[in-house]
């Protein structure tokens, strides 16, 4: 018998069979995908170029202790993303920062605006775009403005169906206005790609024997939730163990309420017969055509190959009938936190259950923020043990 059961062979499921395994526990781990990884996955394409199936994953953190967690799997390649992103017809640093202001206007403005960013704000300080336009000089409101129109707004319309105003401070507050000329995407002190790539480095997650991995395989036809008894059922009888979910909440309860809306994106990959395709392994294209950005995968994983493949990404919302597609990216409004929050009351009468991942706590998380709560989710669990 199991004394854990996972739901689910994403980043969160594997890093919490791992922190159970390693203690002991016999764990089962069901993913309904063939492959383990959940949207890390990686794989060599048809061409013998490594690709991220579900859009590009730079690591990135702060925190020394998943920095740590994470070089014990795998080896990382130190790599620092950079963005360029078009704006009318130039390719300028983003987030926006001083480097780009300067690509864009003539030196005198752009030296006049440095001058009233620093008189305001220390150097190499990070202001959310919002907070930018709310200022009273009409310099720093018009630079807030044309960063708004340029970077923000149409960028932000496609990938969430909606202006920034209505996704709110979460999702565009990663991409603040940098006072800086550091054109790094992040800024973290731990950035890199595994490498050997993300899968490799979660199967050697995954690698003890205390873990039973069970692929293309639908949990609900294996546990089951008794909402009247409020006890979990696996393989039809009573299961006392630990289960950690890490599915969507509205999937486990059989959208009683209704479906936890997500947006999900269109990938097109494509090979070229040349070594390099564009200039930087990121173009984001925030006012022109279907898609928001094309990646180029050789930069971030350093593989020389004569050939190279990119992908752009077309994003769209996401449709539960539609089995191909993938709940990417969970909305950050406040009537879908109430929805959650509905499911969260059913799941909260189950005593034996632990919650962690994206899709479970349905935030917008980085692989960072990911692997910080499943650790902590376990060290939840040993110190309610030990009382
Ligand atoms: N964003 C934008 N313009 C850009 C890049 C990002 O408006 O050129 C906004 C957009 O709303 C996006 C959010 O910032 O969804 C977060 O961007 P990030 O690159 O972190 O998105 P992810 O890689 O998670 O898709």
């Amino acid at each position: 018998m199991f004394d854990c059961i996972v739901l689910g062979a994403g980043l969160a499921g594997c890093v919490l069979a791992e922190r159970f395994a390693s203690d002991g526990k016999r764990v089962l781990l069901l993913e309904k995908k063939e492959h383990i990884g959940g949207t890390c996955y990686d794989f060599y394409d048809k061409s013998g170029i490594l690709v991220h199936k579900y859009g590009p994953h730079i690591f990135n953190t702060d925190s020394e202790t998943v920095w740590k967690y994470v070089n014990r799997f795998s080896d990382f390649r130190i790599y620092h993303h950079r963005v360029l992103g078009v704006i009318e017809g130039k390719k300028v640093p983003v987030p926006f920062n001083l480097e780009s202001l300067y690509q864009l206007f003539p030196s005198t403005y752009a030296e006049r605006i440095e001058t009233k960013l620093l008189n305001k704000y220390a150097m190499n300080t990070k202001v959310p775009i919002m907070e930018l336009q709310n200022q009273d000089d009409p310099d720093l409101k018009y630079l807030a403005n044309y960063i708004y129109e340029y970077v923000f707004l149409h960028y932000t319309k496609k990938q969430w169906g909606m202006s920034p105003e209505e996704v709110g401070g979460t999702a565009t507050a990663r991409i603040p206005f940098y006072i800086s000329r550091d054109d790094r995407y992040f800024q973290n002190r731990y950035q890199g790609i595994p490498v050997n790539g993300y899968t490799d480095m979660i199967n050697h997650i995954i690698d003890n024997e205390n873990i039973h991995v069970l692929l293309k395989t639908d949990y609900h036809k294996v546990i089951e939730f008794d909402q009247l008894t409020h006890t979990i059922k696996f393989m039809g009888l009573p299961y006392t163990g630990k289960v950690i979910v890490t599915v969507p909440l509205d999937e486990l309860f059989d959208f009683c309420f209704g479906h936890l809306p997500y947006r999900t994106l269109d990938f097109k990959f494509e090979t070229f017969n040349t070594e390099y395709f564009q200039e930087i392994c990121t173009v984001n294209y925030p006012n022109n055509y279907d898609f928001t950005r094309i990646t180029e995968f050789k930069y971030m994983t350093g593989q020389v190959h004569p050939q190279t493949t990119i992908v752009k990404e077309f994003p769209k919302q996401y449709d539960w009938k539609d089995k191909s597609q993938e709940p990417y990216y969970p909305i950050p409004q406040e009537k879908n936190t109430i929805l959650y929050n509905k499911y969260r009351t059913l799941l909260d009468e189950f005593s034996n259950v632990i919650l962690s991942g994206r899709l479970a706590d349905y935030k917008y998380y980085t692989m960072s923020e990911t692997i910080t709560n499943a650790l902590g989710a376990f060290d939840k669990y040993c110190v309610d043990n030990i009382k």
